[in-house]
């Protein structure tokens, strides 16, 4: 068996592609004492009607966080190989 080590130099940048594209996100709200989370959802429209909705029935709750997972990245050599 015989291996060939090199030095390279690697990129990583976000995956565009489709699978990649359905990322999840979750709101919080940041009330104090409050703690309440959307579901974990792919639609960010579907957290920001979340937090609207939490807000109508907690008028005081207005500031949320956002949390994305599933983040795609792909890697690749500078030289294309
Ligand atoms: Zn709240």
């Amino acid at each position: 068996m015989r291996s060939v080590i090199r030095r390279a130099m690697w990129l990583i940048a976000r995956d565009d592609s489709p699978v990649a594209a359905q990322e999840l996100h979750v709101f919080a709200c940041l009330a104090e004492e409050c703690g309440k989370q959307s579901e974990t959802l792919i639609s960010l429209e579907d957290c920001q009607d979340w937090a609207i909705r939490h807000s109508g029935l907690n008028p005081g709750h207005r500031a949320f966080t956002q949390t994305t997972m599933d983040k795609h990245w792909t890697t690749s050599l500078v030289d294309g190989s």
